[in-house]
């Protein structure tokens, strides 16, 4: 086991990123129900052993698009901020239902780029944040896409989910995806790309390796994962991405089993050979 997955069976404060591909279905846009529930139960079971979680989710617009009937998501701004206030409002109802089934209470925080430009903000979500953890409750975190466009919009919520990692000093950020991790080509049209387990650097081979916006869904893709790992890292929090389609891979990552892509913190093993 490397030294930096063995420290996360330490970690005690946890930030869980969904992603709109973990948690819709791709044809009609609706929820994948079956998902989300085992989701739910493990970070509800998590949280019973004593860690402190907090959950940055999309999928509000996927599950505005399935509730309007859509096909497709539309081309405008207004449209899309439409479908991200059905969608949310679904969202949370189905995360209040299934964490409700296990005594587990959420709180719902939306956020804006604001928090990465103004201090205020930032303090302002960390004291709601921490208030929140102190309760034992589960913060469920999603940008305010009805409201958020232009110059206060993160975009994306790998970026937002480090930003939230680092408002809360949280100790490691998992960022769980359709994909197994971060491969040394490109899995889909290359049966030779292999998953890299260990990111000791992100240098520009690194960031070549994540090309751009992944599936039509989800905003993401690589290149948005990377971006959040350099946040989290040099914040002296490890981020992994890891396959959310299958169940037990967060409880594996944080028993330090070798599970999709770490990037250790900025730091770590210093911080691990002077222990
Ligand atoms: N905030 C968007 C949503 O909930 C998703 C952003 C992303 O896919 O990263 O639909």
């Amino acid at each position: 086991m490397s030294a930096a997955r063995e420290i996360l069976k330490n970690s005690k404060r946890v930030v869980v990123k969904v992603g709109t591909s973990t948690l819709a279905h791709s044809g009609s846009y609706k929820l994948n129900l079956y998902r989300i529930e085992h989701l739910i139960r493990e970070l509800a079971d998590l949280h019973n052993s004593g860690k402190e979680i907090v959950l940055v989710t999309s999928g509000a617009i996927a599950a505005g698009i399935g509730k309007a009937g859509l096909k497709s998501k539309p081309d405008t701004i207004p449209e899309n901020q439409a479908l991200a206030a059905i969608g949310q409002g679904v969202l949370m109802h189905i995360y209040e239902k299934f964490f409700a089934e296990y005594g587990q209470t959420i709180g719902q925080l939306l956020l804006t780029g604001e928090i990465a430009t103004d201090e205020h903000s930032r303090e302002n979500a960390r004291n709601s944040l921490t208030a929140l953890i102190k309760m034992g409750v589960i913060p469920v975190i999603n940008e305010n896409d009805a409201v958020a466009v232009d110059e206060i919009k993160i975009g994306d919520n790998d970026n937002l989910s480090a930003m939230v990692a680092e408002i809360v000093g949280a100790d490691v950020l998992i960022i769980l995806t359709d994909i197994d991790g971060l491969f040394d080509g490109n899995p889909k049209n290359d049966e030779n790309a292999r998953l890299i387990s260990e990111v000791s650097k992100i240098d520009s081979r690194i960031e070549k390796l994540a090309g751009g916006a992944g599936t039509k869904l989800g905003t993401g893709g690589m290149f948005t994962k990377i971006q959040a790992a350099k946040i989290a890292t040099r914040a002296g929090i490890s981020m992994l991405i890891v396959n959310g389609k299958e169940i037990g891979n967060l409880r594996r990552v944080l028993n330090g089993e070798e599970v999709g892509t770490i990037f250790p913190a900025v730091g770590e093993t210093d911080r691990l050979t002077v222990r």
